[in-house]
């Protein structure tokens, strides 16, 4: 199938699942088990649709590391066990290494700590021309830190905790501005699993021998606080889901939907990032950057790729 026409079907699968305007948002519309009527026989044909957009992802992402203009940050956030590694795991398994960094962010280490919440990620952003993975995020600050304000304490702030997320919402929206004004294509991934395939995933940890080592006790810990954690997840989106920085709600009950829902919006996005699309997109009409244009990087500039002159593809998503 032509590039063409996987960039116009992911699209189709990506688009019922993506929010730009957070206000509207109610976690509760979305169902975990939704798969936009895929029924369990066709899983196989999920699986198709998932590896064309892998293929196109390796093709479009060739493009943007020769184009030298954007950079791609891709962020998920999830309870436990709702399949971000997997997801990475599959959707970038065709992509070439070197234009791709994932990072895994954990509790924040005592020099983490002594910074602004959003120094250890901007420390990790991409560089142009690549893609970058977030295995959760600086939205954990409005997400474990806002279930358990205790944590707050560690952070010595010199602001009341009531305001404290307030603050950090509004900051989260103006630094993914920032970003996108930049050339960073922001996409944010809800992997929303139900509490009962959690609860199915985490046995399953349990009772597999090659599956233990997944297993933490803290998981179970943090699921007796489901209803807390979809709050925060809830206004999370309500509060930063924006034309520029989209958020991607997908059902996680079923991981080859999940999958090929995460890969679609990827194929979508950098398809929009298309060298091809420059000269005539609705971006052109913005103008370009002044002072001289970078050259395509060298190996690939004889393939024909242009930069783009659209100074905000974000905006171009919407
Ligand atoms: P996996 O379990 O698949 O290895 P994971 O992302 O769950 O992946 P863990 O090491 O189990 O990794 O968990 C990381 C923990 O760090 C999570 O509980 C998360 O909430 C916590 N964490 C991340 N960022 C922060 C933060 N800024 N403040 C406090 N806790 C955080
Ligand atoms: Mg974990």
């Amino acid at each position: 199938m032509r590039l063409e026409s996987i960039i116009k079907k992911s699209r189709k699968l990506s688009r019922p699942f993506r929010i730009t305007k957070g206000e509207a948002f109610r976690l509760k519309g979305v169902d975990p088990k939704d798969t936009l009527g895929f029924g369990p026989d066709e899983k196989t044909r999920a699986r198709q649709v998932l590896a064309m957009g892998i293929e196109a992802l390796a093709k479009l992402q060739d493009m943007l590391y020769a184009q030298d203009r954007w950079a791609v940050l891709v962020i998920f956030q999830a309870m436990d066990a709702a399949g971000k590694d997997g997801t990475i795991k599959h959707v970038m398994s065709g992509v070439n290494p070197q234009g791709c960094e994932v990072f895994s962010f954990k509790e924040p280490s005592d020099e983490e700590l002594d910074h602004d919440f959003l120094w250890r990620c901007v420390k990790r952003l991409p560089e142009r021309g690549r893609i970058g993975i977030f295995n959760r995020s600086y939205y954990e600050e409005v997400l474990v830190v806002r279930v358990h304000p205790e944590l707050l304490e560690h952070e010595r702030l010199p602001l009341e905790a009531a305001e404290i997320f307030e603050h950090r919402y509004s900051d989260i929206r103006k630094f993914e501005r920032y970003l996108s004004r930049n050339g960073v294509v922001v996409l944010k991934f809800f992997l929303h699993v139900s509490k009962k395939e959690q609860k199915k995933r985490l046995l399953e940890r349990l009772e597999d021998p090659r599956k233990y080592w997944k297993f933490s006790g803290d998981d179970v810990k943090e699921r007796g606080y489901w209803k807390d954690y979809m709050d925060a997840f809830d206004t999370m989106v309500r509060r930063t889901a924006t034309k520029d920085a989209p958020w991607y709600v997908v059902p996680a009950d079923n991981k080859w939907f999940t999958r090929a829902v995460v890969a679609a919006a990827i194929v979508d996005a950098l398809g929009l990032a298309r060298p091809r699309l420059s000269g005539d997109g609705p971006g052109a009409a913005q103008g370009t950057r002044s002072g001289p244009a970078r050259p395509p990087r060298r190996e690939v500039a004889d393939a024909g790729y242009a930069p783009c002159p659209a100074p905000c593809l974000s905006r171009w998503l919407a």
